[in-house]
């Protein structure tokens, strides 16, 4: 969904937008998450200052995430609210662009008088994606010997990792057990 900036500020209203973006819509594609679910959108689009714009809204959806340690897939929900004014790159400097996006992450730009909501969409959904994404704090992951999903229970390398003191045990108890 593209604004208009200068129809935004001919219209000397806030813009409500309230809507429902379906997944298609809002392109998010990474090895670590996939968008499968909508995404719901309610907010504000309002001109401000000689030519900005602020954006308020409410989003939510659902991520689609890999375990960062046993690589199964899973989600996550999303729900969060955001204040972003966006300013016009419009005769700014590199330099200055920079600068500005150091000193407030509130803060977008918009080139061409034109805002796209759906990359603001997909900015504000990329911030909430973990670094390392893990299905529960207490995933085990799997065995780095056989790739097994220590999840379901230890695996046949466990004796390998024991302690060699145990293995001379293990051993007394097997020749008992004959
Ligand atoms: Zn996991
Ligand atoms: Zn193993």
């Amino acid at each position: 969904m593209i604004i208009n900036v200068q129809e935004l500020r001919e219209r000397k209203e806030p813009l409500i937008v309230d809507r429902t973006f379906l997944p298609g819509e809002i392109s998010l594609k990474d090895h670590l998450y996939i968008l499968r679910s909508a995404v719901r959108f309610l907010g504000s689009v309002t001109p401000v200052a000689a030519q900005d714009v602020r954006i308020r809204a409410d989003l939510s959806t659902q991520l689609d995430l890999v375990c960062g340690r046993c690589l199964k897939s899973f989600q996550r929900p999303i729900k969060k609210s955001f204040d972003l004014t966006y300013v016009p790159n419009e005769g700014m400097n590199f330099a200055e662009e920079i600068e500005l996006s150091y000193a407030d992450l509130n803060v977008g730009l918009f080139s061409k008088s034109k805002i796209d909501l759906n990359s603001v969409i997909i900015e504000q959904i990329v911030l909430e994606v973990p670094m390392k994404p893990i299905c529960s704090p207490r995933c085990r992951g799997l065995c780095d010997q056989c790739g097994a999903d220590l999840n379901f229970g230890p695996c046949a390398c466990v004796k390998e990792h024991t302690d060699p003191r145990w293995a001379r045990l293990a051993e007394i108890r097997d020749r008992l057990k004959k």
